[in-house]
């Protein structure tokens, strides 16, 4: 990978050099042209029938001024051309180097995502293989420990669906954007009936503070982004609790804030939990609160194709705060 990008910057490099090299020649040509026509005039014109020849003593020692200007000139202009080749090879090298960085960065973080992915991939299809498997070899299998299995399966396939449907959202996003005036209260309200089951299940209730503001962002993207940061209210809040809700404009941006009453995050995860597959110590440790890392990239991500931003702040024990800014639609 290294020699791969070394070519390519030793490519780049070269072709910006060539550029400067050709400029530079060029210029120096025309400057030579140029000046060794404004240096010839010293010569005294030859004579004609309206001009007295000059002496030729004096003739010749003007034109063997000119011949060694002209040589001074060209000497230094091969000069000032290896100069800027040796300069100019070290700056191509570096813009070149500045160019690709992004490039090179991007790729990385490409290939990082497959390992990550390929990874994720790879666990529960190794626990339904080798549940089949064993299944498979067992001379008598009855009828409830069939059953057992394709529950355990179901269970892992379940979590591939939510795995795939994640890498679907990141690929997708990166597409077309068409923001609309969306209503808070709307998508807040279509992300509580989506988060309904599991709010439910933990006794958690939503409380909806938000006031009727709209903000520039798409109705089914926004309440998706809601039901990630609400899911995770939940996921990781305490049973009985409540998750609050609000919605304010400020300025010419709409800040929607998620409150939860949970474990709170710990300041070492609180940098990277944007980041695509990362799961904080406590979700990674705890294997009931199921998850792939990828809830809140996607959220960002979304944001971030409205031009908005999404921060949070947290206290371990007393819980966290998810806040959304977008611009008022
Ligand atoms: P997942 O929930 O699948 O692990 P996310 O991207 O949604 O992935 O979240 C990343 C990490 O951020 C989680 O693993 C968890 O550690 C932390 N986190 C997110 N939301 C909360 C929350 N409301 N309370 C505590 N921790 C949270």
């Amino acid at each position: 990978m290294i020699r791969f990008w070394q070519s390519h910057t030793l490519r780049l490099a070269a072709s910006y050099l060539a550029i400067i090299m050709v400029l530079s020649i060029g210029f120096s040509i025309i400057l030579y042209q140029v000046s060794s026509d404004e240096i010839g005039r010293q010569v005294p014109p030859s004579y004609n029938r309206f001009y007295e020849p000059p002496n030729l003593e004096l003739r010749e020692f003007f034109e063997h001024r000119v011949n060694e200007g002209r040589l001074h000139l060209r000497n230094n202009l091969v000069l000032l051309n290896l100069f800027v080749l040796i300069t100019g090879s070290g700056i191509s090298y570096l813009l070149a180097r500045r160019s690709l960085r992004p490039i090179e960065e991007a790729m990385e973080a490409q290939g990082q995502f497959i390992t990550n992915a390929s990874h994720e991939l790879r666990t529960p299809l190794t626990a339904i293989l080798a549940e089949n498997e064993v299944a498979l070899r067992r001379p008598g299998l009855n009828l409830s420990r069939a059953k057992k299995i394709i529950e355990d399966n179901t269970e892992e396939i379940t979590k591939l669906k939510e795995l795939t449907d994640g890498l679907l959202n990141l690929a997708k996003n990166d597409n077309h954007i068409a923001p609309k005036s969306v209503a808070i209260q709307e998508v807040v309200s279509s992300a509580t009936t989506n988060v309904l089951k599991l709010a439910q299940a933990k006794q958690v209730s939503i409380d909806d503070q938000s006031s009727n503001i709209t903000v520039l962002a798409e109705t089914d993207k926004l309440t998706q982004v809601m039901t990630i940061l609400f899911e995770n209210a939940i996921k990781y809040g305490k049973a009985n609790s409540t998750v609050y809700v609000s919605a304010q404009p400020k300025g010419k941006a709409g800040v929607i804030q998620v409150r939860d009453e949970g474990p709170g995050i710990a300041k070492k995860d609180i940098p990277h939990i944007f980041d695509r597959f990362y799961r904080g110590e406590l979700s990674r440790s705890s294997r009931k609160v199921s998850g792939y890392g990828l809830g809140l990239s996607i959220a960002q991500q979304i944001i971030i194709s409205y031009g908005g931003e999404i921060s949070v702040t947290s206290t371990m024990g007393k819980g966290s705060t998810f806040t959304i800014k977008l611009p008022l639609g």
